[in-house]
């Protein structure tokens, strides 16, 4: 479903990605780990085409994300995509409703249509009674919870996370990395998690470990929970 072949990456003379190439299935939860600096948030940012590779490219529904104009390739990362970073970036001036029905406004959506899909979504966080609060009243984790649902809510085929819980305390970590697990056996969304977290890591059916823009390993992880 999600393809990348031999992408390169350089920052000025610092060679970040060296021919990275790999394939990922509908469903699959993979984690990539390793050290500080190995190109892991290189790495998901091209896969999302949030950045732009020297070369290689990037298919995701078979789609060539770089062949894309950049509009084109903004309204389909909006539409298949998720993301989730190590900090929340909310929308301060809105309520947690309305972080999360951002995306779908943007794509369109009517106010109601929006705000029931959004509404139910923050149910399924655990977040039914913080719908009108902003997120400067709500704890880290919650935000966290509030920045996932808004990444889910208009169901993209793959959603990415870089260090989603790198922010928060191991209690909020890991509701954040059972709500994942949950998102995933209802939805078989794609999951692809650049975490330091190794109960996170263990968690995913598959884990690439980078080092020195490459790719180290790439290993299945035998007997972890799988999708029904
Ligand atoms: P990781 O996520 O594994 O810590 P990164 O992909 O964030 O690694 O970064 C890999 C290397 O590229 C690091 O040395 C980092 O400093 C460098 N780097 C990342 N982004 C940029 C950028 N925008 N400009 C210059 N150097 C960058
Ligand atoms: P992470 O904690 O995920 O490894 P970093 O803190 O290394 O992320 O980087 C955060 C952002 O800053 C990234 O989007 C990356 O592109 C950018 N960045 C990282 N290193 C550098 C750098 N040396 N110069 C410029 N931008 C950088």
């Amino acid at each position: 479903m999600l393809d990348a072949q031999n992408l390169s990456k350089k920052y000025g003379r610092l060679t970040v990605l060296r021919d990275v190439s790999l394939h990922i299935g509908k469903g699959e939860f993979v984690a990539i780990a390793g050290p500080s600096g190995a190109g892991k948030s290189t790495l998901l940012h091209l896969l999302g085409a949030l950045d732009v590779p020297d070369s290689g490219r990037v298919q995701l529904m078979n789609q060539d994300l770089f062949r894309l104009s950049r509009k084109k390739q903004a309204a389909f990362r909006n539409q298949n995509m998720g993301f989730v970073f190590q900090f929340h970036h909310l929308l301060p001036e809105f309520t947690a409703i309305e972080n999360v029905c951002m995306p779908l406004w943007i794509a369109g959506q009517g106010k109601k249509e929006a705000q029931a899909a959004a509404g139910a979504i923050l149910e399924t966080v655990g977040l039914g009674h913080r719908l009108n609060h902003k997120p400067g009243e709500l704890s880290g984790g919650e935000q966290q919870r509030v920045a996932i649902a808004r990444a889910i809510v208009h169901r993209p085929a793959v959603i990415f996370a870089d260090e989603p819980t790198g922010n928060l305390d191991t209690a909020n970590a890991q509701a954040v990395h059972q709500l994942f697990l949950e998102l995933r056996a209802a939805y078989n969304q794609t999951f692809v998690i650049v975490t330091h977290n190794e109960q996170l890591a263990a968690m995913a059916d598959r884990t690439l470990l980078m080092r020195d823009g490459q790719i180290e390993s790439d290993q299945r992880n035998g007997d972890v929970l799988t999708a029904p």
